[in-house]
């Protein structure tokens, strides 16, 4: 078993700042609205929910809703992940051990080694685990019944899913990326949960910068939280947001160091593009499963980048971004 682990390596602050019920979850009103329905339908009827599958980029919220899901349903939830399961055995073994209703919170779902996707499988529709007795040919697998459970796993790349398991979800959450408006009440809401004044216009100016990604912005009102201790500063104003921020390298666009180094390659080393994903995390010396789930969505979203079928292509905005004059070829791509 591991605990949910934050991107930002602030495990135990991201917990403080987790909302306990849906009403507390900010903005995805349309997902808020067929997660009540599908919780109230389930009280109702008085059994477990069916799976539910969050997908979505990291930092969104997907954690917080499954915790959100057990905590409404007056459950206990078992966390554990795709890469923390190494053999089907494992899988069985924290199955095997849940009590009736409770949640089996699975983050990085597609990242489960095949023998347990398909351990999965039966007992998300069954309710049974196969458990295999002793070794080699005198081997024999012994069914055993479980009660009903709800998994709800989470996932950066459903895509990635093989669609067997895909089906075994009644129930698929799609999070995006948060407008600003959102954010900004989400920041003024983290603020008052760690006592941060803020001044006018600081929650909005910490918005435009938090990549539409509610861990960003709680990660960057601690820093900006940092820059005002240091300073001496009761209230947090917009001067001292883009001062604090500066220091760490976000820019007026939100981007971060990643996000300009990913650019930067495209545009200077391949001449805009079109780059294969793999040549491009080398060169800015990062795994491609990074750039590809944390970088890419945003930049795509937000027009700094293109997919193409032969690779990733810089927009005219991102050459722009740099200060640089995008070529007359790569204009003409778009
Ligand atoms: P994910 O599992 O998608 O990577 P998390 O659920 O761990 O993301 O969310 C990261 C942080 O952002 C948590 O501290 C959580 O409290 C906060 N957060 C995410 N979504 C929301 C939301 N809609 N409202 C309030 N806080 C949120």
């Amino acid at each position: 078993m591991v605990s949910a682990q934050a991107m930002d390596g602030e495990p135990v602050s991201d917990e403080e700042l987790r909302p306990k019920v849906l009403d507390g979850f900010i903005g995805q009103p349309r997902l808020k609205a067929q997660l009540q329905l599908f919780l109230d339908a389930a009280r109702k009827r008085d059994v477990p929910p069916d799976h539910i599958l969050m997908a979505g980029p990291p930092g969104l919220g997907k954690t917080t809703l499954a915790m959100i899901v057990a905590n409404e349903l007056g459950v206990a939830i078992r966390v554990t992940s795709g890469p923390a399961i190494q053999h089907a055995g494992d899988l069985a073994s924290i199955l095997s051990s849940l009590d009736t209703g409770e949640v089996l919170f699975i983050d990085e779902i597609h990242r489960l080694p095949r023998a347990a996707e398909e351990l999965l499988y039966i007992a998300m529709e069954d309710f049974r685990v196969d458990v295999m007795v002793g070794k080699g040919p005198g081997a024999s697998s012994i069914p055993l019944t479980l009660p009903r459970f709800t998994v709800i796993g989470a996932t950066t790349r459903e895509g990635m899913l093989p669609s067997p398991l895909r089906a075994r979800f009644g129930f698929t959450a799609h999070l995006d990326f948060y407008p600003h408006e959102e954010l900004e009440k989400l920041i003024e809401r983290s603020a008052t949960v760690l006592g941060v004044s803020l001044g006018p216009g600081a929650a909005h100016q910490l918005s435009l910068r938090s990549r539409g990604t509610p861990r960003i912005a709680n990660r960057l009102l601690r820093r900006v939280r940092d820059w005002a201790i240091v300073h001496d500063l009761e209230v947090v104003d917009t001067a001292a947001v883009k001062d604090a921020l500066a220091l760490y390298q976000i820019d007026s666009e939100g981007l971060d160091r990643l996000d300009l180094a990913v650019l930067q390659a495209i545009v200077g080393s391949f001449d805009g593009g079109p780059v294969g994903l793999n040549n491009l995390s080398a060169m800015v010396g990062e795994e491609a499963e990074t750039v590809e789930t944390v970088c890419e969505p945003y930049l795509v979203r937000e027009g700094f980048m293109v997919r193409t079928p032969k690779g990733r292509v810089a927009t005219a905005k991102a050459w722009e971004h740099l200060g640089l004059n995008p070529k007359d070829d790569v204009n003409k791509l778009f």
